[in-house]
C-alpha cells in the first residue's frame, strides 16, 4: 500500500520503518494534515495522522477526491477526525488504542512530583551554585487524596501508582471500574465531590463535547485551596484562562501540563526564533508553580513501537481486505 505518514518526526521514522518490514511504501512528511495539506496525498491510498493533524469535513472530502481510502492515526484519541464524514465518504479510519498506558501515567506522575518537590527551581539554584533552600518546600504524597477523572486505561495505570505512594483514591467516570474498586480502594464520586476533596486532581479523559472545557471556573470554586492539577489528556479539557484565573488566586496551588487547548500549530516545532501571538501559553510560562512539556507524554521506546506496530497492523488489515480491530465507526465518534 501507498502511505503518506503526515507529521512525520524524525523520533520516529526509525519504528514506523522497523515495524513496515518494506511491505508498504511509506512515504514522510513533516506537514500536519488540514484541508490546505490534503493535496499532498494525491496517489496515496492511505495517510497516517497524529494528534495535531486535522480531518474535518473538508480535508476529509479532499482526501477522498485524491483518491485516499484510508486513514490509520498514531495516537489513542481521534478527537481530531471527523468520523462521520469519513463514514459517509467510506474513508475507513483506526487509531492505536493502546500503545502504553504507563508511558502516559508515568509521565503526569513525573509533572507531579517535579511540581510538588519543586525539581526545576532547585535544579536551577544548584545550577547557579545558590543552595538556599528557601521555598521549596513541598509535601507528602502519603496520605494524601488523588481524584483520577477518567479512569480507563491510563487512569487505571494512574491509579496503581498513586495507590502505590500510599494515597486514597477518588474516582469520576461515566463507567466504574471495579477493579480499581477492590485493588486500591478507589471511591467513585460526583465531579464536585472529588473536586471539594482531592488535593491532587489528574485528568484522563478522552475530549469529547462532554468533556470540552470540562475543568471550568465553576468546578475550580468546588476545588481545595492548593489543589494540584495535572492534564495529560487534551488541552480543551480545561478552560485555560479559567485556570489561569485560579493559578491567579492561589486556588490552583500548582499546574502540570502536557497537553495545551491552543496546542495545534504550536507544539512540535522549534518555535525559539518566531514572534509567538500566543498570550496565554506566555502567561502559563510566566507562573512559577505552573510546569508544561509539549505533549511528550507518548515519548518511550516501548509507546514508540507499540505505535509504529499497530499501524502497520492497521494497514496490514486494509491491504489484505480484512477490517481492523481498531477500527473506528460513527458509533463511537467522540466529537
Ligand atoms: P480510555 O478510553 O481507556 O479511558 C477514558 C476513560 O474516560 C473511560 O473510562 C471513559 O469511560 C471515560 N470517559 C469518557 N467520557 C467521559 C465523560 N464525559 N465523563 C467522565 N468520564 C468519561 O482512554 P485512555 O487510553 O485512558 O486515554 C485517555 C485520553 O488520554 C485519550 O483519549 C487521549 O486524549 C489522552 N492521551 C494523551 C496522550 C499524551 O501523549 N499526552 C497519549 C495518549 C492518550
Amino acid at each position: 500500500m501507498n502511505v503518506l505518514i503526515y507529521s512525520a518526526k524524525d523520533f520516529e521514522i526509525p519504528y514506523l520503518e522497523a515495524a513496515n518490514t518494506k511491505k508498504h511504501k511509506l512515504t514522510f512528511t513533516k506537514e500536519a494534515l488540514s484541508s490546505e495539506t490534503a493535496m499532498l496525498a494525491v496517489g496515496f491510498d492511505a495517510v497516517s495522522i497524529f494528534s495535531a493533524d486535522e480531518a474535518w469535513v473538508i480535508t476529509i472530502e479532499k482526501l477522498k477526491d485524491f483518491g485516499v481510502k484510508y486513514i490509520t492515526l498514531r495516537s489513542v484519541g481521534y478527537d481530531n477526525v471527523n468520523l462521520r464524514a469519513a463514514s459517509r465518504l467510506d474513508i475507513r479510519v483506526a487509531n492505536v488504542p493502546e500503545y502504553s498506558p504507563y508511558a502516559i501515567a508515568e509521565h503526569a506522575v513525573a509533572l507531579l512530583l517535579a511540581l510538588n518537590r519543586k525539581l526545576i527551581e532547585s535544579n536551577f539554584r544548584v545550577s547557579h551554585y545558590n543552595f538556599n533552600l528557601n521555598n521549596l518546600v513541598g509535601f507528602d504524597l502519603n496520605n494524601k487524596t488523588v481524584g483520577i477523572i477518567g479512569t480507563g486505561k491510563i487512569g487505571a495505570v494512574m491509579s496503581k501508582i498513586m495507590h502505590g505512594f500510599g494515597c486514597k483514591l477518588l474516582g469520576y467516570d461515566i463507567e466504574e471500574n471495579s477493579a480499581l474498586k477492590d485493588q486500591y480502594g478507589m471511591q467513585y464520586t460526583t465531579l464536585e465531590q472529588l473536586c471539594n476533596k482531592a488535593d491532587i486532581i489528574s485528568l484522563h479523559v478522552p475530549l469529547t463535547t462532554e468533556t470540552h472545557q470540562l475543568i471550568n471556573e465553576d468546578l475550580i470554586y468546588e476545588m481545595k485551596d492548593g489543589v494540584i492539577l495535572i492534564n495529560t489528556a487534551r488541552g480543551a479539557v480545561i478552560n485555560t484562562e479559567d485556570v489561569i484565573e485560579g493559578l491567579k488566586r492561589g486556588k490552583i496551588g500548582a499546574l502540570g501540563l502536557d497537553v495545551y487547548e491552543n496546542e495545534k500549530g504550536l507544539f512540535f516545532k522549534d518555535r525559539s526564533q518566531n514572534f509567538l501571538s500566543d498570550t496565554l501559553i506566555m502567561t502559563l510560562n510566566a507562573f512559577p508553580n505552573v510546569l508544561i512539556t509539549g505533549h511528550h507524554a507518548f515519548l518511550t521506546d516501548e509507546a514508540l513501537t507499540n505505535i509504529a506496530d499497530t499501524t502497520i497492523y492497521n494497514l496490514d488489515c486494509w491491504d489484505s481486505g480484512k477490517e481492523t480491530d481498531n477500527e473506528l465507526t460513527d458509533i463511537n465518534e467522540s466529537s
